[in-house]
């Protein structure tokens, strides 16, 4: 079978396979280009299962372009909470308000345009332009570079940008003609729910006849692995500051891991001291304030991208100083229950149910 045939018989497998068995999602059907672009931002980097809640209930609370434009950052990274890369929201509302001002308040149709508001790339672009307007524009992600990897036996890395080229012409190439949209979500659902990482289920794939890995039984080893070194891990302490009933929290500056997000004082530990001193030491240097570290209070494990920390909240006595924001962008002192008004990133969080235990 040459190339040609292929491409012919995966179009036509693919899409009524996916007529019949694509699962049933809350954006599946969407024709609304403002809630495809909220979902496909929602699904980088993490499981259906996870985004479902939270794009039902940013729908809700940001209907439109020009909602989620006229909303407070904070109102964005609250809504946000608990979903992680939060440079995602941050993006996502820097957009809405290009998008108010430079093109009416309605996504742009077209694929350079899409690709000049923040956080939005190739993927993200080639995914509106395709489900929203019907352009046939191709779509990369995670789970088309798995099954395009597989299909036509590509055994070179990935995500070098020579093989990255091609997959994208790959991509580009299947695309049946006027039917982007329906045929990219087809080759995701594959991804997602059959051609998966481990053990992929072959033996109900539609595609099975037409896949060069399959037929030399080489599913399991394509795409080639990128050798992954052990992520670095860091010990952590912050401090529950309080005076007169109130808690001490800070807000990390608005770029960068978690910008924008609330937190208890603190920060990583030097070599050279104990937990207790990086704790004063973290929060004279963030706000200016002198404290006396008490107990601890809770340890808390959590993983992020590139690294993983050990934190661990002391409680602290204010001692003296006026807050200053020197290194964080804001400050405030506020009542325990006024803390799920703001938004904390998920070790924080941890923290803040510690404190709901122990106060109980
Ligand atoms: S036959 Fe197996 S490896 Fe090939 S596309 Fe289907 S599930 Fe993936």
């Amino acid at each position: 079978m040459n190339r040609r045939e292929r491409v012919l018989g995966i179009r036509r497998k693919l899409t009524p396979w996916y007529e019949k068995h694509r699962r049933e999602l809350p954006w599946r059907g969407a024709r609304d280009p403002y809630a495809i672009w909220i979902s496909e931002v929602m699904l980088q980097q993490t499981q259906v299962a996870t985004v479902t809640p939270y794009y039902r209930r940013f729908l809700r609370r940001f209907p439109n372009v020009r909602a989620l434009s006229r909303a407070p950052i904070d109102a964005v990274l609250k809504a946000w909470e608990g979903l992680g890369y939060y440079g995602r929201a941050r993006r996502l509302h820097h957009a809405a308000k290009t998008i108010v001002r430079e093109f009416g308040g309605k996504l742009p149709r077209t694929t350079k345009e899409l690709l000049t508001l923040p956080g939005v790339g190739r993927y993200t672009a080639g995914a509106i332009a395709s489900i929203a307007f019907g352009l046939d524009e191709p779509v990369l992600d995670g789970n088309v570079t798995r099954v395009l990897c597989r299909l036509f036996r590509i055994r070179t890395q990935p995500k070098a940008p020579a093989v990255q080229k091609k997959l994208w012409k790959l991509a580009r190439q299947l695309i049946p003609s006027g039917q982007a949209g329906r045929f990219n979500q087809a080759l995701m659902e594959l991804g997602a729910t059959v051609c998966k990482p481990r053990k992929p289920g072959c033996v109900v794939c539609p595609l099975r006849k037409l896949c060069l890995a399959h037929a030399k039984g080489e599913e399991e080893n394509l795409p080639l692995k990128v050798k992954r070194r052990p992520l670095p891990h860091y010990d952590v302490a912050v401090g529950i500051v309080r005076r007169k009933g109130r808690i001490l929290i800070d807000r990390r500056p608005p770029e960068g891991l978690l910008g924008g997000l609330w937190e208890f004082p603190g920060g990583r530990r030097r070599k050279d001291e104990t937990l207790q001193q990086c704790v004063v030491r973290e929060v004279r240097e963030e706000l200016g304030v002198a404290v006396r570290v008490r107990a601890l209070l809770v340890t808390v494990k959590h993983a992020y991208t590139h690294f993983r920390i050990t934190l661990h909240a002391f409680e602290c006595d204010y001692v003296s100083g006026r807050p200053k924001a020197l290194g964080c962008a804001a400050w405030k002192w506020v009542r325990p229950d006024e803390l799920d008004a703001y938004a904390f990133p998920g070790a924080n969080r941890k923290v803040i149910e510690a404190l709901r235990r122990r106060d109980k």
